[in-house]
């Protein structure tokens, strides 16, 4: 509430302010003005007094700002002069002149908003920065390509038109170039010289008013010549935006500084952020600076105050006239290039003394300028200096010039990037001409990259970064740093296909730079090992990673642009060589010279221990130099210029070592000696391998290696090798192979070095076997790629988004994936559930290593098993050799030496001789697995090289020969292959049997061919060989069966002992599986399956279907206490668990408005059927007793459970919730389960319809006397002694009889419960077991469910019976019968009462009041309550009345009323079917044409005249048949009867079964017929009903039948239609704004802005937000919606519950984009889309959240109401 009076005060004078200035703004004339400035000596003066004049008077007069008649003044009294004078003449005629000789931009330049579409091109885009705005997509070559879409963060503008951004197809049809005026003249030549002069001059004059109240940062003055004529005490309290405090806070301090109500601050909020700042009090001078200091004070507790500035009102008058002015610039240039060119002219020609020109000083003061200010300008450059190819390029220049300091002044501003000049930077460098030029002219490259540099200031003794004290504040900055790098990819990422001298120049500058950069980086964060105690607190080492990672692909571009060039890398080369000397200028780094001695080898290197020393992760130096190695050897440059390269200065040992001990460092880190270094070590050896950084870490270290190797010695670079490996003293005593099994010191050590093996035997299969990357080996990049995807498949098939995320992206987030998937895989499509699967190809699998060096641990573990597996189903060896490998570059050919150095023989001797011993233990099977592997690997090598060479003694690769010969003497160890031959008969080496035989087999097939012999084929297997693994394997599988079959026994049995387990999470399967078995129990057989049927089965009345006494036991379990338990009506009670819910999933009408709960009459259901309760069921039964004590176990953990922490859970205990003990199914209630009621078939002579309706009025009328005199009883007080007339009593009739409860105690008190949870769930009431509504709603609850359950089995195309699940079948029994027994809890008075009522419909009753017309009632709720409510009026006759007849009489005279519903609706109906010929029905016809003449002859002209019987008569069938077929479910289930199979089965005949089985005449009009004189008068009294005719004149309101069921709305099929539909929504709440999270509503197609302030509302005293606002309005409460800008599907029930569900949107791969990350085109999926339809109308989506909550707890925590 507003109190102040200075605010009220202020209103007053503003409502009188503007009829003041009425009479001088009548006076005004434009064109007068304009006039008067032609004339002027002193132009800008003249105009300035004008707006010091007017500005003032027109905007900011007030606290309440009224926005569109300050607009409307502003274009009168200020635009409209500029508009004059610019053209001269009526602003409308000269700017449509203008736009005819205007020149339109090929550029399409439409600046996107936030939210919506854009699309990029993946095979045609320069750049994935490239986008294109919807229309222009739509229209491109592109969207027949593989193309990207994504929403705008807002900001960024359509590319197409710019030639430079597309490789192909760069305009769409609507900006195709006309060749014909292709020519490039100049936009002014189509202008008069004095209209050049004139725009010159007001623009100038204009943009520099502008430019100057923009960055005018004084309070109280105003520039020179704006003072205003009169100035008063009006001031502003200006609150701006930062990205500091957050809206809660802002909306918290504003409520206590200017005593607004929440509303007003939550307004205020928002403003500010969306606009940047916002005035929240008009007042006097002190009055604004009071609301200053007080929100200053109350913000700066927790940080910087907020920002509030008190500015008087003429300031904040011109400022909002400024923004005005350059929006009206942007609307005049859009009416011709030439004011455009002008426009830029203007804005960047320099000041006479070289001062900045206006757009230098606007890009200046950037940062100072609040956030609505900057947009304005921004928008102003995009569609100005951006549009023009000339003036881009000039201020292009300008804004390279201004970087250092616009980045520097970013660094110190709050605001987020977007609104900051520098993001400006992404249209100007990524045009590739641009960016060149930028590069030579204004040495962009260098500036970019030491601007990054100097904001890294942390630095440690040698020059490094060291980000280990690090602040948040620090890393906040960092985080803005990183944007600078963003501008650098920006710059490279186009690589030039020309070289300039200029440019090489330029970009080894740049170069230079860059290296400096990564000099700093280069043994950053050191790592020293812990021994003894843990490490006490982890180190930083994110923001290195950080780094590391976002320099990922420039480090990439810079080798790639190397690459380009000859020139350019060999000077690269040279330098970074350079760099990396300078680096380890002392390499030794002081350390020990030792020499190395081996198999008769020697090498001299240095000692140093990575156990014991520092270690860093981080090289990019050396990483940098391995990467243009190879370059060298990919170029050919190596071999051609190899006199300019430095190779000779080459130190390959300096080269290796540091890679090397980082290689090692991983090794030991798995070896577990680092286990005290803690996480962060763990995590950065993680993102080493990872695919984020592999490429330019992992990799390039290898790459190293393989560079040192293949210039050293192999014996050499293996010795330095074990030396860094700590493991040389192994392998280099003379008896390595004895010593090391008889040193069994340490276990831990033991175990250790064992891994250390087995890594450094990887490591040496990796240098010598990983060839895939051309330059190294001899393939090209698409070979690489394969080999990566096959080894991914080989694990597993997987998705389409699995692959790209295991593969590493290019800098255009490309992984080339798609280019060579389909020669490697095959795809499998997606069913209704999970995703589209790529499958190995077969012969594929060949090309499998075991050893792929991007595989993990667990990665290789899993692809060994399945390929192994695959092997045996193949009926292969399970052997897995390694692949044959593509030839090296000849830069790196000596590689293959390491595998016949002596010193690699030495160490495969000694581990083979080791595992020749089985019980040794110091040896590991995957240590010789390796082994085998490397021998494998030069077996290979060998024979491929046979297989090439022409005269094979050239071949000097000769492994065979040296694994053939023994040891020399003294030790005469035996030869290798002997080693070999041994073990292959080892019993301990079975696993390894297959391998060993493939080795020995591959030796001997190189010997032959080395012979010279005939190439003899590999022996055969034996065949029986082959057999007796089949017959294992039959054997195997009959074994897993048994044991899946057991363990399947086990677990049901765990199930039904154990309460609350989380099963179906664990086994979905077996859940279902376990719940048919149960549900076999349940349902009696018998009721299904008619033992005895005579004729036709019936469901009603007196010849219906009885069971016997034996059929009618029925037997049930207690999933609880595992005991039996027959049901009986005084036997212990037997419950269901159930779930109750509101429901408007058949609602015909979501406008009505819900019911005031605490007096709605809930007894007849109107037709729209706009509001019901449904009841489901799990299906599971218990004792009521069994229920109770569980019931109360949840109840008290969850007590215990909240004193402890304020979790919650997916079910509200203080609700009466609880979650199923066997299924977890959520519910609210139980039912209990009641027997078929006993009913003889009476022989006594049963009255006709007319005699039983008038014995009933009788009963009705005796019975109203009874209570009114009841009722007076109770009243006696009052003294009120009226005599009651007294009517006779029918024959039999007992008034004073009370009916004896055939019930037990414990059934009776689960039919209040019961009766009580629908009453409280159905009208949102407390609940009250007295209230006479109870049985209302049970029955109305029956009806509703039966009624959604006919519907369903209508839209699967269902038969009526047999095709529900059972569970379905057991709950609506006892719904049913649960219906007719709830009288007996309920006070017989009431339910009298309610028969009473209820009959009046069909029988007017003078006693009832507000008795409704049947056009107002559902008929098949009618009927259900009449049935269910009639026992209580029966009970009291013991005349031997059936009351079987009754439901017979109280069915016809219901189905007569629905008759007539159906004849008065059918009215309007459009003839629209085909008459077909033959009147098979012409009787039916006939009398339905008599019928409906009888009708219109009660109603006249109400009724159109109708001549076609055949017509009506198919409308009344189809009309009434989904009451028939719900009054067959129901009768059905009241009692038990039997259904004839033919109702099982859908197709023909239905309507003659249905009407049998009810009991009717298949020509129903005979049911009017034959009781006409009975039924005229009914017809008669109910056309007479004062409300129907007022009905039937508003015909649009008319319920029809049938009525057609509900669907969820049509989605499109291309989801960017929805994006695009939601991009132009806007908040309904917040005038115009976008909305952030668009969600639309799937039941109605409403959308909704969720997810924010703007929009949340109260709902029953709690803010919530849109979703779940509209929720309780359109579901009940249950609410289907999909967030747009997600694509994802939300569910929400109730204020608490909530989750997210896939949406039914597929990409081509068969997967859905939740958030949209991907991108890929994504459509409909109709299946899944109709699953979602199919949980909505069988209403379970409550039951999905609830299974959702409880497999993710984390759900269960998100503030679902606030979406
Ligand atoms: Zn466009
Ligand atoms: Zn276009
Ligand atoms: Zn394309
Ligand atoms: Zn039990
Ligand atoms: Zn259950
Ligand atoms: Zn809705
Ligand atoms: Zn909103």
């Amino acid at each position: 509430m507003r109190t102040s009076e200075v605010n009220m005060a202020a209103a007053e004078t503003d409502r009188e302010l503007p009829s003041a200035l009425c009479s001088e703004f009548l006076n005004f004339s434009a064109k007068d003005t304009a006039a008067k400035w032609l004339q002027a000596t002193d132009l800008p003066n003249e105009v300035y007094q004008h707006l010091a004049r007017y500005v003032p008077k027109i905007y900011c007069l007030g606290p309440n700002l009224n926005p569109q008649s300050e607009d409307l003044l502003a274009q009168l009294l200020l635009q409209a002069p500029l508009e004059w004078y610019l053209c001269g003449e009526e602003p409308s005629v000269g700017l449509a002149k203008l736009e005819q000789s205007n020149q339109p931009s090929q550029l399409c330049g439409h600046v996107f908003k936030v939210g919506e579409p854009t699309y990029s091109c993946r095979e045609c885009a320069a750049d994935p920065t490239c986008v294109l705005c919807m229309q222009c997509f739509l229209g491109s070559v592109h969207k027949e390509h593989r193309y990207r879409m994504t929403t705008s963060g807002g900001g960024g503008f359509c590319d197409c038109g710019d030639t430079e951004a597309w490789k192909k197809g760069p305009y769409c049809q609507k900006h195709e170039p006309n060749i014909s005026d292709s020519s490039q003249e100049d936009p002014l030549a189509n202008l008069s010289a004095d209209m050049i002069a004139r725009t010159y001059n007001i623009f100038s004059i204009m943009l520099r008013y502008a430019v100057d109240m923009l960055t005018w940062d004084k309070e109280e003055e105003l520039p020179q010549g704006l003072e205003p004529p009169e100035r008063g005490d009006t001031y502003y309290c200006m609150l701006f935006n930062d990205e500091v405090h957050t809206y809660e806070q802002v909306i918290y301090t504003l409520q206590k500084a200017v005593n607004c109500t929440q509303k007003e601050a939550v307004s205020f909020a928002t403003t500010v952020d969306r606009d940047g700042r916002k005035s929240v009090r008009y007042g006097d001078f002190q009055f604004c600076e009071q609301a200053k200091s007080v929100i200053v004070r109350n913000t700066s507790r927790q940080s910087k105050p907020l920002r509030v500035q008190v500015m008087h009102s003429s300031v904040v008058a011109h400022q909002c006239f400024a923004l005005k002015a350059l929006t009206w610039f942007s609307h005049v240039i859009r009416y011709s290039d030439a004011l455009r060119r002008i426009l830029c002219q203007v804005g960047l020609q320099k000041g006479p003394e070289g001062e900045n020109s206006l757009v230098d000083t606007l890009m200046l003061c950037d940062s100072k300028m609040w956030k609505g200010a900057r947009n304005v300008y921004h928008q102003l450059v995009m569609s100005s200096l951006l549009m023009d190819l000339k003036y881009k390029k000039l201020f292009a220049i300008q804004f390279a010039k201004n970087y250092q300091r616009l980045q520097t002044d970013f660094m110190e501003d709050d605001h987020e990037r977007l609104v900051s000049v520098t993001s400006l930077s992404v249209q100007l460098f990524t045009v590739p001409t641009m960016a060149r030029m930028l590069i030579t002219e204004e040495n962009l490259l260098t500036t970019i990259i030491r601007t990054f540099v100097d904001h890294l200031r942390h630095r440690d003794l040698q020059g490094r970064f060291q980000f280990e004290r690090y602040t948040a504040q620090q890393a906040f900055k960092f985080r803005r740093v990183q944007s600078l790098l963003g501008d650098l990819k920006y710059v490279l990422i186009s690589r030039p296909t020309e070289w300039t001298d200029k440019l090489r120049e330029k970009f080894l500058e740049g170069l230079d730079a860059f290296l400096e950069l990564m000099k700093c980086m280069q043994g950053m964060d050191p790592v020293v090992r812990q021994v003894g105690q843990h490490i006490e607190m982890e180190p930083e080492w994110e923001a290195a990673f950080t780094l590391q990672m976002k320099l990922t692909h420039i480090i990439s571009m810079m080798q790639e642009w190397c690459g380009s060039d000859e020139r350019v890398l060999i000077e690269a080369y040279k330098k970074c060589l350079t760099a990396l000397t300078h680096c380890h200028s002392g390499f030794a780094d002081g350390e020990q010279p030792i020499t190395l001695s081996m198999c008769g080898h020697s090498v001299d290197t240095i000692r140093y221990c990575i156990s014991q020393e520092k270690v860093s992760i981080h090289l990019p130096v050396s990483r940098l130099l391995a990467g243009l190695h190879v370059l060298l050897s990919k170029s050919e440059v190596a071999y051609r210029f190899p006199e300019q390269l430095p190779l000779s200065e080459l130190s390959p040992p300096m080269l290796i070592e540091h890679p090397l001990r980082c290689l090692v460092l991983c090794a030991q880190v798995h070896a577990g000696m680092w286990r005290r270094n803690g996480f962060s070590l763990v995590n950065q050896i993680y993102y080493y391998h990872n695919v984020k950084c592999r490429v330019e870490m992992f990799d390039k270290d290898l790459m190293m290696l393989q560079v040192g190797a293949s210039m050293m010695d192999p014996n050499h670079f293996l010795m330095i090798l074990l030396s860094r490996f700590e493991l040389f003293h192994i392998f280099s005593s003379a008896d390595c192979r004895k010593r090391y099994n008889r040193e069994s010191a340490n276990k831990d050590v033991v175990q250790q070095n064992s891994t250390l093996i087995e890594e450094m035997l990887h490591l040496i299969m990796m240098v010598v076997g990983e060839r895939f990357v051309a330059g190294v080996g001899q393939v090209d990049s698409w070979d690489e790629l394969k080999r990566e995807i096959i080894h991914q498949l080989c694990i597993r098939p997987m998705a389409h988004s699995e692959l790209v995320k295991a593969l590493p992206e290019n800098e255009n987030k490309e992984t080339g994936m798609e280019k060579v998937i389909d020669s490697v895989a095959s795809f499998k499509k997606p069913g209704v559930t999970g995703r589209g699967l790529y499958e190995l190809r077969p012969e594929s699998a060949k090309q499998f290593n075991l050893y792929f060096h991007h595989y993990s641990r667990a990665d290789q573990s899993k692809a060994e098993e399945a390929q192994r597996k695959l092997k045996r189903q193949n009926g292969e060896d399970s052997a897995l050799p390694p692949p044959v490998l593509p030839p090296l570059c000849p830069l790196f050919a000596s590689l293959v030496n390491i595998l016949q150095c002596d010193v690699l023989l030495g160490m495969l001797g000694a581990v083979l001789q080791w595992a020749t011993e089985p019980s040794g233990g110091h040896w590991s099977e995957s240590m010789l697995q390796r082994v085998l592997h490397l021998i494998g690997m030069a077996l290979l090598e060998e024979q491929q090289q046979l297989e090439g060479a022409v005269d094979h003694s050239e071949v000097t690769f000769n492994f065979t020969l040296k694994i053939s010969r023994p040891g020399e003497a003294p030790s005469n160890t035996p030869s290798i292959l002997a080693v070999l031959e041994t073990l292959q008969n080892a019993p301990h080496l079975e696993v390894h049997k297959d391998m060993i035989r493939w080795t020995l087999q591959t030796v001997a097939s190189i010997k032959t061919t080395r012979e010279r012999t005939a190439a003899a084929p590999p022996p055969e297997r034996a065949g029986g060989c082959q057999e007796e693994t089949v017959r294992d394997k039959d054997k195997a599988e009959r074994k897993r069966k048994a044991e899946m079959a057991r363990l399947r026994r086990e677990k049901i049995m765990a199930q039904m002992s154990e309460m609350q387990r989380h099963f179906i999470n664990e086994n979905k399967e077996l859940f279902q599986q376990s719940l048919e078995e149960l549900d076999a129990s349940t349902s009696t057989a018998l009721e299904h399956s008619p033992s005895s049927w005579d004729s036709v089965l019936v469901c009603v009345g007196p010849r219906r279907w009885r069971a016997g006494g034996g059929e009618r036991r029925q037997v049930v379990t207690c999933i609880l206490c595992q005991e039996e338990q027959e049901i009986r009506a005084d036997g212990r009670a037997m419950v269901l668990a159930a779930f109750i819910q509101r429901s408007t999933v058949m609602s015909k009408n979501r406008k009505r408005p819900p019911h005031d709960p605490e007096s709605y009459d809930p007894l007849f259901m109107h037709p729209d059927l706009s509001f019901g309760t449904h009841t489901g069921s799990c299906g599971h039964i218990m004792h009521s007793h069994c229920w109770q004590r569980y019931f109360e176990a949840v109840q008290a953990k969850e007590q215990r459970r909240q004193q402890r922490l304020r979790v919650h859970t997916s079910y509200d205990v203080e609700n009466g919730e609880f979650l199923c003990p066997l299924c977890e199914c959520l519910s609210n209630t139980v039912i209990p389960l009641l027997p078929l009621t006993k009913t003889s078939c009476s022989n006594s002579e049963q009255p006709g319809v007319m005699q039983w309706l008038s014995t009933t009025s009788q009963q009705i009328r005796v019975l109203h006397s009874a209570h009114r005199r009841a009722k007076a009883t109770s009243a006696a007080e009052t003294g009120d002694g009226e005599s009651m007339e007294t009517h006779p009593l029918p024959e039999g009739f007992r008034l004073d009889h009370t009916p004896v409860n055939p019930y037990s105690s414990s059934i009776k008190e689960m039919l209040t419960t019961f009766g009580t949870a629908t009453y409280k769930v159905g009208l949102k009431v407390h609940p009250n077991e007295q209230d006479p509504r109870v049985p209302i709603m049970c029955w109305a609850s029956c009806a509703y469910t039966i009624q959604s359950v006919e519907r369903l089995l209508v839209d699967e195309d269902k038969p009526l019976f047999g095709s529900l699940p059972c569970r379905q079948d057991d709950c609506l029994s006892s719904l049913a019968r649960f219906g007719s027994a709830c009288w007996t809890v309920s006070s017989l008075a009431a339910v009298q009462s309610h028969f009473i009522r209820l009959m009046a419909v069909l029988l007017p009753d003078p006693q009832v009041e507000n008795s409704p017309c049947i056009l107002h009632v559902d008929m098949f709720h009618l009927l259900v309550s009449l049935v269910l409510s009639y026992p209580a009026v029966h009970c009291q006759d013991s005349s031997g009345l059936s009351i079987d007849v009754a439901q017979l009489h109280l069915l016809h005279l219901v189905t007569v009323a629905h008759l007539v519903q159906i004849l008065l609706t059918s009215v309007q109906v459009e003839l629209t079917m085909e008459q077909e010929s033959g009147g098979v029905e012409e009787e039916e016809e006939e009398s339905v044409c008599l019928l409906y003449n009888t009708l219109r002859s009660h109603l006249g002209s109400a009724l159109r005249e109708v001549s076609s019987g055949w017509h009506l008569w198919r409308t009344v069938r189809l009309g009434i048949l989904p009451f028939l077929r719900g009054a067959a479910l129901f009768f059905h289930h009241l009692h038990g009867v039997p259904t004839p199979p033919e109702l099982s089965a859908p197709g023909v005949g239905e309507w003659e079964m249905v009407c049998a089985y009810l009991s009717l005449p298949s020509n129903l009009l005979q049911l009017f017929y034959n009781h006409q004189e009975l039924l005229q008068p009914l017809l008669q009294g109910w056309c007479s009903h004062p409300s129907l005719r007022q009905c039937l004149r508003s015909p649009e309101t008319l319920i029809r039948f049938p009525r057609e069921s509900n669907k969820l709305i049509e989605l499109p099929e291309d989801y960017s239609a929805l994006i695009n539909q939601a991009s132009s929504f806007t908040c309904p709440k917040s005038g115009g704004d976008k909305s952030r999270a668009p969600t639309l509503c799937l039941v109605c197609g409403t959308m909704l802005c969720s997810q924010s302030y703007c929009c949340q509302t109260e709902l029953e005293g709690e803010d919530v937000g849109a979703c779940t606002a509209h929720t309780f309005a359109c579901g009940s409460g249950v609410g289907i919606f999909l967030r747009v800008r997600e694509s994802q599907v939300l569910f929400l029930a109730g204020k608490t519950k909530g989750c997210f569900y896939a949406p039914p949107y597929l990409d081509d791969y068969g997967e859905t984009d939740q958030g949209l990350r991907r991108g890929n085109p994504l459509h409909l999926c109709r299946e899944r889309y109709r699953k979602i339809q199919k949980l909505w109308r069988q209403h379970s989506i409550t039951e999905e959240i609830g299974h959702a909550q409880e497999a993710n707890q984390t759900l269960v925590g998100i503030d679902w109401q606030h979406l």
